[in-house]
């Protein structure tokens, strides 16, 4: 039996996972869950899975799941931060599920990569910023980072359950649904609103996610996950628009095959893939049938549209804070446009600005990529300032 404690239990990714769970439980407790919030859902979560150790970052909250906790008279325990942190690092933990939503989940995963943890990883953004220091604290600790992104998840699978590219690999093929806007006038861009931007044509996930794909800022940050986990120059990391979201995505290889991995899109896939690696397990998922999909639709990503890619390409080419700092910036506008303090073509304006205004350093320590977060996210938000007056 296996302890999994679970970054982000009250979202997407954290209720998929705990799904998947469901239809293991013979192989898999869950012995912490965690969450911005949300006091009732997590509640609820660990009644169902007997999970008794919870974190929540939000300290009125803290508070109110701990009453309720005594006044139910159970067996349970809200951690403070520190605790929180050591109890991942504990004996009670063997797989950490990182589903936070941003460089919040930096911390945690940092932590749990310290202490020989295997984490299955879907808090993108805490890897971009990081992605070198995570892999030299995994190498040296004997911990393991598990992609369960989906198409991070399906080159995993494409190269024969293990992240080497060094053996006769061409390319890396991303697939991309293109988001709501695939095919919307450039011109109108400006009218765009949250409650479109949010709607996503076939996944279903948080609004952070949600908004990244709508401006493919997601599959850029997934160029820099992927230059991380599979260590492939990133010229040979292409994307590739496919509206139905069936293939995952694919590797070339040297003798021109390519190997694509499919199912319908759903993240339980991906996740049951994740937890029980090498074994295959269910993952409480419907099966994909390709005589009622029909056709398949592939195009290249339209740059002009959705120059958030070239962005974060070019962040990993400068290397050392970039990535944090697009990063810091992305977070920064994507909540000022959820807000609706800024119209949607003003994300990457914004962006743009951050990574133009600030000078990038070296990485050789967290405590600079956590600088370079503050500095970034203040100039976003001044910035943002000057565009409500
Ligand atoms: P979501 O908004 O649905 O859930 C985010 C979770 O993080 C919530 O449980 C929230 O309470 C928690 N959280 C936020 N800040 C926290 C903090 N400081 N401490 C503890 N918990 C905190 O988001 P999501 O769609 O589940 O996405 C989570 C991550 O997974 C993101 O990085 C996203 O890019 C990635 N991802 C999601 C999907 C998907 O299908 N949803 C697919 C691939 C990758
Ligand atoms: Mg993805």
């Amino acid at each position: 039996m296996k302890k999994v404690a679970i970054l982000g239990s009250t979202g997407s990714i954290g209720c998929s996972t705990l799904s998947v769970i469901e239809a293991n439980s013979d192989l898999f407790s869950v012995s912490l869950l965690a969450a911005e919030s949300n006091s009732e859902l997590i509640l609820k979560q660990g009644k169902n899975f007997n999970s008794k150790y919870f974190y929540l970052n939000n300290e009125f909250a803290s508070n109110h799941l701990n009453s309720q906790i005594n006044s139910l008279k159970l067996d349970s325990k809200v951690l403070n931060e520190e605790d929180y942190l050591n109890f991942i690092a504990s004996d009670e933990v063997d797989i950490v599920v990182a589903g936070i939503v941003g460089v919040a989940g930096l911390k945690p995963i940092h932590r749990a990569l310290c202490s020989g943890k295997r984490v299955l990883l879907a808090n993108k953004e805490a890897y971009v910023v990081a992605g070198e220091l995570l892999n030299q604290m995994a190498e040296r600790n004997n911990s393991t980072i598990f992609p369960i992104d989906s198409e991070h998840s399906a080159i995993h699978q494409c190269l024969s359950g293990n992240s080497d590219t060094s053996g006769g690999v061409k390319r890396i093929i991303l697939t991309g649904s293109g988001g709501p806007f695939l095919n919307k006038d450039l011109s109108t861009f400006h009218q765009i609103t949250p409650e479109e931007a949010v709607n996503h044509p076939i996944w279903n996930m948080g609004q952070k996610i949600s908004i990244d794909s709508s401006t493919m800022m997601n599959k850029g940050l997934e160029v820099i996950e992927a230059k991380w986990l599979f260590g492939i120059d990133s010229q040979k990391i292409e994307i590739l628009v496919h509206p139905e979201g069936i293939i995952h995505s694919l590797v070339e290889f040297e003798d021109s095959s390519l190997i694509a991995q499919l199912s319908l899109p759903d993240m339980k896939i991906p996740i049951a893939y994740g937890l029980g690696f090498p074994t295959r397990i269910s993952s409480n998922s419907e099966r994909l049938n390709l005589e009622e999909m029909g056709s398949l639709n592939f195009s290249k990503p339209d740059l002009k549209k959705f120059p958030s890619i070239e962005i974060a390409r070019s962040c990993l080419e400068a290397g050392g804070t970039a990535p944090s700092l697009l990063n810091a910036a992305n977070e920064e506008a994507v909540q000022a446009f959820l807000d609706k303090r800024i119209i949607f073509t003003q994300i990457t304006e914004i962006i743009a600005f951050v990574m133009d205004t600030i000078t990038t350093k070296a990485v050789k320590e967290l405590e600079t990529v956590f600088e370079a977060d503050s500095l970034g996210r203040e100039s976003a938000r001044n910035y943002i300032g000057k565009i409500q007056k």
